[in-house]
């Protein structure tokens, strides 16, 4: 714990985002004298994420947390957007398979899906709503989308989720061959949560 014990709880159970969001807030200096906690370290508790918008689920998965704690609580909602499906999985990114957080059946099933769409056809984008919420009511949401196209295999051992299959504007890799300050550096996540940073420092 830092001198003054400020404690910031990010609204998380995944591990891979944990991590992630530890990185891109202490490059971003948004942390100050912030003491960073994941979610489960207080058992805070995982809501539904019954919200139809990315914004939607973040602000649900961060005053959940505010409320069970007390402390103030940064949440992500993020997935994957298919422009030849009209932007979905999007919210159902996580559970496209049917059971939540199924990285590989979520994968296979959507490359299953998009076999026979054409090279020019195969446009996405990561997108991330970070949402801050203080003890106080306050509240904000920033958004970060990362463009790029579908690959017709996995590549890469780097990531998580759908990064084996995206390959991000101006590579010819996929986010899971990137290193992660790489990722970070271009990410909807990096994006959202650099976007998100003065509110952070200025919680006071
Ligand atoms: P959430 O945890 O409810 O926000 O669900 C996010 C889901 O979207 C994850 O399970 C992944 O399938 C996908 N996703 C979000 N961000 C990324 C990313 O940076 N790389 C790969 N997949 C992602």
């Amino acid at each position: 714990m830092s001198a003054n014990g400020r404690r910031l709880v990010l609204a998380t159970h995944n591990a891979h985002k944990v991590a992630e969001l530890r990185s891109i807030l202490a490059a971003a200096d948004a942390l100050g004298a912030w003491d960073v906690i994941g979610a489960d370290e207080l058992n805070a508790p995982q809501p539904t994420e019954d919200g139809i918008t990315f914004a939607a689920n973040a602000l649900l998965k961060a005053r959940a947390c505010v409320a069970a704690t007390g402390l103030p609580a940064v949440a992500d909602d993020s997935g994957l957007c298919v422009a030849a499906m009209g932007g979905a999985p999007g919210v159902f990114s996580a559970r496209w398979a049917g059971g939540h957080g199924d990285d590989s059946a979520n994968l296979a099933l959507l490359l299953d899906q998009l076999r026979d769409l054409r090279d020019e056809d195969r446009g996405a984008w990561f997108e991330c709503a970070a949402a801050l919420v203080a003890p106080d009511g306050r509240e904000w949401v920033e958004t970060g989308r990362m463009p790029g196209r579908l690959a017709r295999q996995p590549r890469g051992r780097g990531g998580f989720g759908y990064d084996p299959i995206l390959i991000p504007d101006g590579h010819c890799v996929t986010a899971a061959e990137l290193t992660a300050e790489q990722k970070n550096a271009i990410s909807h996540r990096g994006k959202a949560f650099r976007a998100l940073a003065p509110a952070i420092l200025g919680l006071g």
